[in-house]
Parts: C-alpha cells; structure tokens; sequence
C-alpha cells in the first residue's frame, strides 16, 4: 500500500486487450494506482491509459528489484497466453517479495464439429506438420517466431503479422501486415482468393483473432492449432477482467 496515498499499487504486466480493460477499469474506481508494462515488440503499440513502462526489467531479478523499487502492492500478469517466460518470471517474482499475484488468462479456443484440428504442442511441431501435408499455408503466429518457418522451401506462405517479422521468411510467401479485429466474411474471402489449404495458428483464445479459425471451420480446413505454454505452478488464474476485479476487491 502506498503509504503517501493510501493507494494499493497494482502493475500490470500488459500487451493483451484484458489488460487495457483493466488498467481502464482500475483507473476509473478509488484505492488504486496503476502503471501497466508493456514488452515493447509493437511498433505502434495500442496504449493502455494511466501510467505506462515499456521495455523489459532485465530478467526476474529485474522484476523483483523494479516491484521493490517502485513499492508495488499487487502484481496482475495479463499478458499473452504464450507469453510463457514473462508469467513465469512474475510468478517468482511475486512469490520472492510475498506479493499478491494473479495471471489473467482468457480461455483458449475449444474444438466445435466441422472443426479439423490438428493440435501441436509447439512451433517446431507445427513446422513438421505443414513440412509434411501444406502447400498454401496460411501463418498467423504472430512476427516474432515466423522465422521457424524459413526452411519450409517449397510451400507458398500467407503470413500475417502486426508489424514485418524481422527474421529471414520461407522463400515463397505474401506477407500481410494487419490487426485484428477481423471479419469472418473477409477471412474467408483472403483464404479462398490465395487458395489456402491449411491455417497455422496459435490457440490464442479471445474474440479479436478468432474470425479466421471460424472461417477455416465454413471452408472445412484443416488448423494446425499450436497449444498454450502450461502457465506456473500453483498459479492464480482469473478467465476474465470481471473475475480479476472481484479477485482484487476482495484483497485484504
Ligand atoms: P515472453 O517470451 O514471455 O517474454 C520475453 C521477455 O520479454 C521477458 O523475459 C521480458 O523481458 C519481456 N517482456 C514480456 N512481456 C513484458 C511486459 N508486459 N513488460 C515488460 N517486459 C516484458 O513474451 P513475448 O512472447 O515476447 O511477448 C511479449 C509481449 O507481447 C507480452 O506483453 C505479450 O502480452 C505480448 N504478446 C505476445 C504474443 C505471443 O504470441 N507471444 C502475442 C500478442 C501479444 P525481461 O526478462 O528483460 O524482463
């Protein structure tokens, strides 16, 4: 607790839409003071209001000297579901200075009929997979681990990223720079016009990306559907901003 306001200083580990909802609804509401985080990947990054820090902390021990440093009471990871290294880091972090900490982790995606799933467990998995049975592989992962790709020489690519991926790409690809939301109609629009045999995605979960799995599902193809990182042992979890709000309230 912030001994000159009497506020409880909660950081927000961010780069998700759950975590602007959040710092917006904690802002707006007596008894807390927040700064959100953010990594720093996105060039133009869509900002949360209130305070914000950009840039690493330099590993947990970074972390924790930072949450020291700057009197935090509560620590709130509300990064990507694959952001597995950061989460893990504010879950010792947390744990080392006895701070109270929660992980907001929307629910992943769920199979429903006329879905063709295939589930990998990771990127290198899904490499093998479309090395194997794509030709016209629509890749929507993200630009930081595209690159894992740039063996595969023989397929066409359609990836798609926020910012240009800066790691050499397969030999054959159209890159698309965009974000979401996006429209299913549209979805199915680029995969039919580029004549997509597979979609390669990361079970992100969430509203805001979910329109090209939805439009692989009414063209009955196939998504290599990569699995999320497991989340730190014994971890708090909250599946939305509301349960994270009533998690907070109820802080002694
Ligand atoms: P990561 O692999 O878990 O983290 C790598 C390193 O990036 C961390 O060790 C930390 O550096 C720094 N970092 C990550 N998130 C941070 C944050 N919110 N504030 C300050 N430093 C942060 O994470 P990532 O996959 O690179 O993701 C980075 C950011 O992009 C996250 O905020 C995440 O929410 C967002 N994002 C990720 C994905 C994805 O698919 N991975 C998708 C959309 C958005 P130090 O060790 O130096 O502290």
């Amino acid at each position: 607790m912030d001994e000159r306001s009497g506020d409880r200083r909660v950081l927000i580990l961010g780069g998700t839409r759950e975590a602007r909802e959040l710092a917006e609804k904690l802002s707006g509401e007596s008894g807390f003071e927040v700064v959100s985080s953010l990594a720093g990947r996105v060039r133009e990054p869509v900002l949360p209001v209130g305070e914000v820090r950009i840039g690493g902390f330099g590993g947990v021990d970074g972390l924790r000297g930072w949450l020291r440093d700057n009197d935090v009471d509560v620590l709130i990871d509300a990064t990507h579901p694959f952001a597995g290294v950061i989460s893990a880091h504010a879950a010792e972090a947390a744990a080392a200075l006895n701070l109270p900490a929660l992980h907001v982790h929307r629910p992943g995606w769920r199979e429903r009929p006329g879905d063709r799933w295939i589930r990998v467990p990771d990127v290198a998995s899904a490499v093998e997979t479309v090395g194997r049975r794509g030709s016209r592989i629509f890749l929507t992962i993200g630009r930081q681990e595209a690159g894992a790709f740039a063996g595969l020489t023989r397929p066409w690519f359609l990836i798609r990223s926020i910012d240009p991926p800066s790691a050499v790409l397969p030999p054959h690809h159209e890159l698309i720079l965009a974000r979401g939301p996006f429209a299913v109609d549209d979805e199915v629009r680029l995969l039919t016009d580029r004549r997509i045999d597979i979609l390669v995605t990361k079970n992100s979960g969430g509203e805001l990306t979910v329109a090209k799995v939805l439009a692989a599902r009414a063209c009955g193809l196939p998504v290599v559907m990569i699995d999320r990182p497991p989340l730190p042992e014994g971890a708090r979890v909250a599946e939305s901003v509301a349960a994270a709000w009533d998690w907070l309230r109820t802080l002694p």
